[in-house]
């Protein structure tokens, strides 16, 4: 049976009022042969640290029928994370509900409400979400920590994906500002294999010394502040030093260039409470388990466990 055709600014109009910041098409073929290798020596030298999950799948991550069978379209989604307040302990991104739940839900709207087939995913399967963002033309890869960017949002955005079955009628590109702003053609974004492509070399630093994490080969997550504080069990790393926030890191986010594009979400669930809003330095030497489970309730928080937060507010008060 043939499935009817997907209307793709149908689908946008929808995604517009469901909340999403912006929406775009790709045909889903294997990703860009230069960027899989890119991706390739990334895992190579290590930098996933211990993100097993990273290296699984590295074959449905590069090609999208093997995640999904008879996959046609990915539609690439953007949702403004931006809160209005923030307790500065904690990473914006981490202020209110746990991101996964609220583009999950949103996006399974989207899909019944499209009468779509096929999967969503919010972080939660193999697939380089960076690179669809970009290839459908959701956003520009910008910064030393290669976020996308979304024009008139910014870097802070959270990503999500559907892969459905239905062929669309229209498709996009990457946004030609990419091009703008590079001073390059739509070809050398074509040319992976360029040392000066923005999909192979968005991640170097401009300033080496900003982080040590911002290596000329991508992220280094071992050396990550992000990934310490919130992905690592154990012990933190003798040195590592954490800055304005315990749980997170926001400086690359904050240095990159389009984050002046960033404003607040009128989206609820990205509001942090009253309660995480007050927190002091003293409050949080003090953190209960009672407390930690009140105050991160369906919090993406809850990741790095109450363990993890101690241990990260202990490195914190006292580098
Ligand atoms: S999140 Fe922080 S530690 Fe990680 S790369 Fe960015 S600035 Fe460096």
């Amino acid at each position: 049976m043939s499935l009817a055709l997907l209307n793709s600014e149908e689908l946008k109009a929808r995604a517009k009022c469901l909340g999403f910041a912006a929406c775009g098409l790709a045909k889903a073929e294997p990703v860009a042969d230069s960027f899989a290798a890119h991706y390739r020596r990334w895992l190579e030298l290590g930098y996933c640290a211990d993100m097993d999950y990273l290296r699984r799948g590295v074959e449905m991550r590069l090609q999208p029928d093997l995640l999904v069978p008879g996959v046609r379209t990915i539609v690439s989604l953007a949702m403004n994370f931006m809160p209005e307040r923030h307790q500065p302990a904690i990473s914006l991104y981490a202020q209110g509900k746990d991101y996964h739940d609220v583009m999950r839900d949103r996006m399974r709207r989207l899909m019944d409400d499209m009468q779509l087939s096929g999967r969503c995913f919010v972080d939660t399967a193999p697939v380089l979400e960076r690179y669809w963002a970009w290839r459908s033309g959701v956003g520009i890869i910008t910064g030393r920590g290669g976020f996308i960017s979304v024009p008139g949002y910014g870097p802070t955005v959270f990503l999500g994906e559907l892969f459905v079955m239905e062929e669309a009628d229209r498709y996009d590109g990457p946004l030609p500002k990419q091009e703008e702003r590079l001073g390059i053609s739509g070809e050398r974004l074509e040319d992976t294999s360029s040392p000066n492509n923005p999909l192979t070399s968005h991640l170097s630093p401009l300033t080496p010394s900003f982080c040590p994490a911002l290596t000329a080969e991508g992220l280094d997550a071992r050396r990550c502040v992000s990934y310490q504080t919130i992905e690592h069990r154990g012990p933190l790393p003798h040195g590592l030093r954490l800055g304005a926030t315990f749980y997170g890191c926001d400086r690359c986010l904050r240095a990159n260039p389009q984050f002046a594009e960033a404003h607040p979400t009128d989206e609820p669930a990205f509001q942090p409470s009253e309660a995480l809003l007050k927190m002091t330095p003293d409050d949080w030497q003090q953190l209960t388990v009672e407390q930690y489970r009140t105050l991160f309730k369906g919090s993406a928080v809850k990741r790095a466990k109450y363990e993890g937060l101690v241990r990260n507010i202990a490195r914190w008060l006292k580098p």
